[in-house]
């Protein structure tokens, strides 16, 4: 699919653990740079390394750790690239703040497109790829989200993909023809 997106976009992933954020973000990625553009890759787990590595999983610092992210993505898209962010984003307030600093930096309008991955709990603790819903079900993990932290189902997502029902290409077609389709 070609693209003909000029100036800059985000693509804010939220979604729970294992729903396929950093998967179809990477492709994305990778869809987008071979078509000329330039991206910011922002995974939730690298931002967690080197962004936001003194931060833990209160909702205090889950919403400081979106509001760093939504910051960097504002300033990408203000100098025309493309900001793909990929973290739980857990908190509703949170993803209206970092829609909000991407629209205020941005030139025109349509320039934050929230993808929700809406993949089931049961899909994403089926596939369980860190181990991680195992050990919250054992209580090893304290505040997960999903399980004993909250996940609130966002109502002003741009798009709504459930990868449990739709192959990683489908999804980041998906996404490219959304993107078409508001630039
Ligand atoms: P998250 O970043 O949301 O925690 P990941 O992308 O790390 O999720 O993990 C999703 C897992 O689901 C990966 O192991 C991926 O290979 C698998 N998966 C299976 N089908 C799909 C699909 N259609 N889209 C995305 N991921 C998928």
């Amino acid at each position: 699919m070609s693209l003909h997106l000029h100036n800059g976009i985000c693509i804010f992933f939220t979604g729970l653990s294992g729903a396929g954020k950093s998967t179809i973000a990477v492709a994305l990625d990778h869809a987008l740079q071979t078509r000329g553009k330039k991206t910011t890759l922002l995974d939730g787990d690298v931002v967690r390394t080197h962004l936001s590595s003194e931060l833990g999983f209160s909702r205090e610092h889950r919403d400081l750790n979106i509001h760093r992210i939504g910051f960097v993505a504002a300033e990408v898209v203000k100098h025309g690239g493309i900001a793909i962010s990929a973290a739980i984003a857990p908190y509703d307030s949170a993803r209206r703040q970092a829609r909000a600093l991407v629209e205020s930096n941005a030139v025109d309008e349509g320039r934050f497109l929230l993808v929700y991955l809406s993949t089931p709990l049961a899909a994403c603790e089926a596939r369980d790829v860190k181990g991680l819903y195992a050990k919250a079900r054992r209580g090893e993990v304290a505040a997960f989200t999903g399980i004993s932290d909250p996940y609130e189902i966002p109502t002003d997502a741009d798009l709504v993909i459930d990868t449990s029902q739709v192959t990683v290409d489908e999804a980041v077609n998906a996404i490219l023809a959304k993107i078409n389709a508001v630039t």
